[in-house]
């Protein structure tokens, strides 16, 4: 690892902290990436702020939100002891082998210390890159507030994401389908490799730095890997099993929560198996299988219920570029069976909790089985609302009357005797069921309308909308009187929300 370096031109700005910044990813070399300086926006103003987060990192919320931090977090000022650097990967896009990609307007400044260990800093939308290629470096002020506010509420409902630390906002203007503002949302995370850095390195052949990027990952994070079985000491093999592992659990936490990622590219798949790279992202209002949240997913390749599968199909990329290094396709191909085994135990086990009968006998695993599929095929049917049927189950096992969840359904006969079936599988103490599930489906969810109400009260400037919506996703599954129309239904305006992937 090489030592921090303050480069000439940085200078302290007044009251700045020092910050004991640490560069790992730097000491790789520079065949992994660029040193570069962020480009600066003009008169950057503070949109949000993650005070729990900043804390977190030793960071002190005030001095971010003070002219000095607004400046060192827009790219305008360089933090002493950060070393701010592009990475390069490559990847597939929709199927389809797109080539070098590379952190096109993500610059990371350098890691700080947090009680979950090492945490990168990551500048999205801080100017160009030598990985721009037709882009112009820049992040909307919209999708900056987008990603700031779900990586937030992923995170308060247990899913492994990057984190947001603060958004800023500048007048520049961005052209996209329209003009937009300019914006830099600041993420956080162990680190944010992807499948695609390990097809780069393979794509071209260079198995010297694709093993170095191999054991970079294992020895920071998955150093288990070194570990003799179940892969006969080939510490390659066990990473692509442990990644499969992490992405099968990630992936169901995904489906059971309802969420559409929108444009999982295998340069978008965190090998960490963390949600990464907020576009177009949905979380489904009514229940459609077949939803497909990004408005440029002409086949639905991305579909909610696809994505499963493509998640596979990405784990398979990444088989294929680890193989020089694994060098035994049998064992590659066993590696890849874990995923197959973990997603659907996982996902059984989330739809479970969400019904309030987790922890009960195996031997109920079919009956169980149909339950879960009774119920989605009924909300399938007549699109009934995902995140508010689950709260008003939840409230029904605690006591209230069934027709807050019947009222959900036109065809009553089938909800009713779903019910019944439903009611005889609920364990004796309901009281106990009810918490669980009350803890488990969130009454706050960040609904496209919800976001995009937020979003248009920011581009006049006015950030109340954002803290109060940060608020409510970072406690979903409290109780916020005053917010109760939040936990609605959607307007009829939020189906013709249309999201792409320009951002
Ligand atoms: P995404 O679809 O957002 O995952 O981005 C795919 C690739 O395009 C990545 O290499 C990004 O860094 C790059 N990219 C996306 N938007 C821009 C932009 N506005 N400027 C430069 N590069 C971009
Ligand atoms: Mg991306």
């Amino acid at each position: 690892m090489q030592a921090p370096q303050a480069a000439p031109e940085a200078v302290a700005a007044t009251g700045e902290p020092t910050l004991p910044w640490r560069h790992s990813l730097a000491g790789l070399g520079p065949a992994f990436y660029t040193e570069l300086e962020p480009t600066p926006l003009p008169s950057p103003y503070l949109v949000s702020a993650n005070r729990p987060l900043a804390r977190a990192l030793g960071l002190d919320p005030q001095w971010i939100a003070s002219p000095q931090g607004v400046n060192a977090f827009t790219g305008n000022s360089r933090l002493l002891g950060t070393r701010p650097l592009a990475s390069v990967y490559s990847g597939h896009q929709f199927g389809v082998w797109a080539g070098q990609l590379g952190d096109g307007r993500a610059i990371l400044l350098g890691e700080l210390d947090s009680a979950e260990g090492p945490q990168e800093l990551q500048l999205k939308g801080s100017g160009l890159t030598p990985y721009s290629r037709m882009g112009d470096g820049r992040a909307v002020l919209r999708s900056s507030i987008r990603e700031y506010l779900c990586s937030e509420a992923m995170h308060a409902l247990g899913i492994p994401t990057t984190r947001s630390l603060v958004v800023t906002g500048s007048d520049q203007s961005v052209r996209r389908e329209e003009i937009e503002s300019a914006a830099v949302v600041t993420r956080v995370a162990p680190s944010f490799i992807r499948f695609g850095h390990f097809e780069h390195f393979f794509a071209a052949g260079r198995h010297v730095e694709l093993r170095k990027l191999a054991d970079y990952v294992v020895d920071r994070f998955y150093p288990e890997c070194r570990g003799t079985e179940p892969f006969a000491g080939n510490a390659y093999a066990a990473l692509l099993a442990r990644v499969g592992e992490r992405t099968a659990a990630l992936v169901a936490q995904w489906q059971a929560v309802g969420f559409c990622h929108g444009v999982m590219n295998t340069d978008n798949m965190s090998i960490l198996g963390l949600t990464i790279d907020y576009g177009p992202f949905q979380f489904l209002d009514g229940f459609d299988p077949a939803h497909i949240c990004n408005h440029s997913d002409e086949t639905g390749r991305y579909a909610f219920n696809r994505q499963p599968n493509v998640a596979f199909w990405n784990l398979f990329c990444l088989a294929q570029a680890l193989m020089p290094l694994i060098e035994d396709q049998d064992l590659a191909l066993a590696a890849l069976e874990p995923y197959k085994t973990i997603f659907p135990r996982e996902l059984e086990r989330r739809m479970r909790d969400k019904l309030g009968i987790s922890g009960i006998g195996e031997g109920e695993a079919p009956a169980d089985r149909e339950l879960i599929e009774t119920i989605l095929q009924l909300m399938a049917k007549e699109r009934v609302d995902y995140p508010i049927f689950w709260r008003r189950l939840s409230r029904f096992v605690a006591g209230e009357p069934a027709e807050t969840v019947r009222d959900l359904f036109l065809e009553r006969e089938s909800f009713d005797a779903w019910l019944r079936q439903y009611e005889a599988r609920l364990p004796a103490d309901r009281g106990a069921a009810a918490s669980a599930m009350l803890a488990t489906n969130p009454k706050y969810v960040l609904r496209n309308h919800l976001a995009e109400l937020a979003i248009r009260q920011a581009k006049l400037e006015d950030f109340s909308g954002v803290e109060t919506l940060l608020g409510l996703v970072q406690s979903p599954f409290e109780e916020h009187p005053a917010h109760e129309d939040m936990a609605g239904f959607p307007p009829d305006w939020a189906h013709h929300i249309e999201i792409s992937c320009s951002s």
